[in-house]
């Protein structure tokens, strides 16, 4: 399984809440979150960014999950 994590920057009104929520989170200096991809493997980190993605006010973190299947050959 593949998990995706985006941020809708025009959905965001820079409320800094999910900062909170999850380690892979920073804000700028402006207070929009920086998404740190390179955390995404960890499945503690990942239940961090669902619980930031149900406490955005405006919907702006879009966690998505995909079952990859492996295609053999004939
Ligand atoms: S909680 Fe939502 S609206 Fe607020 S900064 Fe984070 S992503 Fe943007």
């Amino acid at each position: 399984m593949r998990v995706s994590v985006a941020l809708d920057p025009i959905a965001c009104d820079g409320h800094g809440l999910c900062a909170l929520w999850s380690e892979a989170i920073d804000l700028d200096e402006w207070g929009f979150p920086v998404l740190h991809q390179d955390l995404l493997a960890d499945p503690r980190v990942l239940r961090g960014l669902r619980r930031a993605a149900r406490a955005c006010p405006r919907g702006a973190i879009i966690v998505g999950e995909q079952v990859s299947e492996e295609v053999g050959s004939r």
